[in-house]
C-alpha cells in the first residue's frame, strides 16, 4: 500500500534491523524500543487494524503469534516472559495503520494492562 510505513519496511524501502522473515511475516526492531527486547511483527500484506480483520485474515494472525514465539526464543526471553500487544485504533494509541504485533521483554514490565 503507497505511503504505509511498514509497506515500505517490508519492500526494504525503509532501513531496518529484521529480525524474523518468512513467507507471511516479517520482524523487524522497533526504532523507539520500550524495552531491551521491543520487535514489532508485520504482515507482509498490508493490513489495517485487527478491526480490518476477516475470515480470510485469520492463519496470518496465527502465524503472527508464532513468529513471534520463535523470536522470542532467539532473542532469549522465552524463559524470562514476554507481552504481545496489538494496538487497535485511536484509544489505544494506534499510530501506525498496518498490523502488527508488539514483542516486549527483557525486563519486567509493569503488571498494568493500560
Ligand atoms: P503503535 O502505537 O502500536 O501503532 O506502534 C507503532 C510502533 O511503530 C511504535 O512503537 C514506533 O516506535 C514504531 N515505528 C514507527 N516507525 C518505525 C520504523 N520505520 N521502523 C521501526 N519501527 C517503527
Ligand atoms: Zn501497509
Amino acid at each position: 500500500m503507497q505511503d504505509c510505513i511498514f509497506c515500505k519496511v517490508v519492500a526494504g524501502e525503509l532501513p531496518t534491523k529484521t529480525l524474523y522473515e518468512d513467507d507471511d511475516v516479517m520482524a523487524f526492531a522497533d526504532i523507539s524500543p520500550q524495552a531491551p527486547v521491543h520487535a514489532l511483527v508485520v504482515p507482509k500484506n498490508h493490513l489495517g487494524t485487527v478491526e480490518d480483520l476477516g475470515p480470510d485474515d485469520l492463519a496470518v494472525v496465527a502465524h503472527m503469534i508464532h513468529a513471534a514465539q520463535r523470536l522470542a526464543r532467539k532473542l532469549g526471553v522465552s524463559a524470562s516472559g514476554y507481552r504481545l500487544v496489538i494496538n487497535t485504533g485511536a484509544d489505544a494509541t494506534q499510530t501506525v495503520p498496518h498490523l502488527h504485533m508488539h514483542l516486549l521483554g527483557g525486563r519486567p514490565l509493569e503488571p498494568k494492562l493500560g
